[in-house]
């Protein structure tokens, strides 16, 4: 077979893309090359639709220990007493937990997605919204936080029947255990969206979900560091209250309905390539290394924050817990898209975003996201943050300024260029 040359040209070109510049996304993150080489084995080539020693197709002797010691290995990562990691996304993390708990029309009091929640917590353009009955709780405006008290009045007045604590767009700490408090008030399934600050909520940097919520998902490529997925966690097993029952109306512990919801409910087959990759990023994430990176990922981003708060910028919150913020631009008269259009130009990524009582539209935005995971393990540490910030600051001050851009694009490229992709 004649090799793709239209399609290697083109990774190759994403790769000097993702070298060159500088990657801001808070959602991104750069692989090691054993978990590269994991998630590029011949892994790929097997079927294994089931769990480790109950599958539905021959030869899966190999792929059952791979798959163990990933189930392993999150488990002692997280505290937890049962991990799955065969969702292949975050989304489908979700959708498995919702399939499992609740019934199409169910309401959900999820975070609303234009305060900083994700689309799968009950947005009405995704499966959340369409097939079961969002409420929402969102964030002061005052304060750009979460407001407790708040999220109880909605809770008493709503009685969902699943309350999602988590989010893609918030600075701080959650309090887990108020959630769960919440939560029991109403006799509200709790689960957790970690897909964020996974990697730092392992590491014992940010609060920790795993004691008071029932169920706890996230992604494994954001902070984790790990390749694209998802995975559910519980930090005990349990005979569910609720009297929810499998489809033929059985009633199981959690994990075993659980599982059931991720295969067959789902998914097929299980991306056992992926799932290899998940298990040498946990091992990673297992290592102090990892906890050194982490806190470098938190440094950086309280020091980038100081940095943008320094020259005017409104960042939700006012501050950072996490590896993001949100950044408000309406008092510097730039739009999100303006500004995450003039930012590629410089080679620059970050991505537009709603803002809390925001009054552009998803496409248009008042505000963009920015985060350090991908940048710290390229080896950037508190100092460079002033750097960034500066050229940052550059773009979205003169973004019809062609020659100041083009300026800005050569200074990131020699900033970037000569680094690996993977230092920290
Ligand atoms: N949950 C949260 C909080 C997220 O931020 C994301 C992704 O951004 C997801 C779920 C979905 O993950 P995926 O893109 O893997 O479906």
């Amino acid at each position: 077979m004649q090799r793709d040359e239209q399609i290697f040209d083109l990774i190759l070109e994403e790769q000097d893309r993702q070298i060159n510049g500088l990657e801001l996304i808070a959602s991104e993150n750069f692989v090691s090359d054993q978990v590269m080489e994991a998630a590029g084995s011949v892994l790929t080539n097997k079927y294994a639709e089931g769990y480790p020693g109950r599958r539905y197709y021959g030869g899966c002797e190999v792929v059952d220990v791979i798959e163990q010691i990933a189930i392993d290995r999150a488990k002692t990562l997280f505290g937890a007493e049962y991990a799955n990691v065969q969702p292949h996304s975050g989304s489908q993390a979700n959708a498995s937990v919702f399939h499992a708990c609740l019934k199409p029309g169910d309401k959900i009091l999820g975070f609303d997605l234009s305060h900083g929640g994700h689309l799968t917590h009950g947005s009405p353009v995704n499966f959340s919204g369409r097939l079961y009955n969002p409420v929402f709780y969102g964030v002061e405006k005052e304060t750009g936080r979460l407001n407790y008290d708040k999220i109880q009045e909605v809770a008493t007045k709503e009685q969902p029947k699943m309350i999602i604590a988590g989010a893609s767009a918030y600075s701080r700490d959650m309090d887990f255990k108020r959630f769960r408090e919440i939560a029991d008030s109403v006799g509200a399934i709790l689960l957790a969206d970690i897909s964020h600050p996974a990697g730092l909520i392992a590491k014992g940097l940010l609060s920790d979900p795993i004691p008071y919520c029932h169920i706890v998902t996230t992604t494994t490529h954001k902070t984790l560091r790990g390749p694209r997925g998802g995975m559910i966690l519980m930090g005990k097993d349990f005979e569910n209250p609720w009297g929810i029952t499998t489809p033929k109306g059985e009633v199981r512990m959690m994990s075993s309905l659980l599982d059931a919801a991720v295969f067959p409910g789902n998914q097929g087959g299980p991306l056992e390539h992926i799932i290899a990759a998940k298990a040498v990023a946990f091992g990673e994430a297992l290592s102090d290394e990892f906890f050194r990176y982490t806190l470098q990922v938190q440094k950086n981003a309280k020091a980038m924050a100081e940095a943008f708060v320094k020259r005017g910028y409104d960042i939700i919150s006012g501050g950072t817990d996490n590896h993001m913020m949100l950044i408000d631009l309406r008092n510097k008269n730039i739009t999100g898209k303006e500004a995450e259009n003039a930012l590629v130009k410089a080679e620059i990524t970050v991505n537009k975003n709603m803002v809390p009582f925001d009054d552009k539209s998803p496409f248009v935005t008042s505000g963009i996201r920015v985060g350090t995971a991908a940048i710290t393990t390229r080896g950037l540490v508190e100092a460079d943050m002033e750097t960034v910030v500066d050229l940052i600051d550059r773009v979205v001050m003169n973004h019809t300024n062609e020659e100041v851009i083009e300026e800005v694009a050569d200074e990131v490229n020699a900033m970037m260029g000569e680094r690996p992709i993977f230092v920290f």
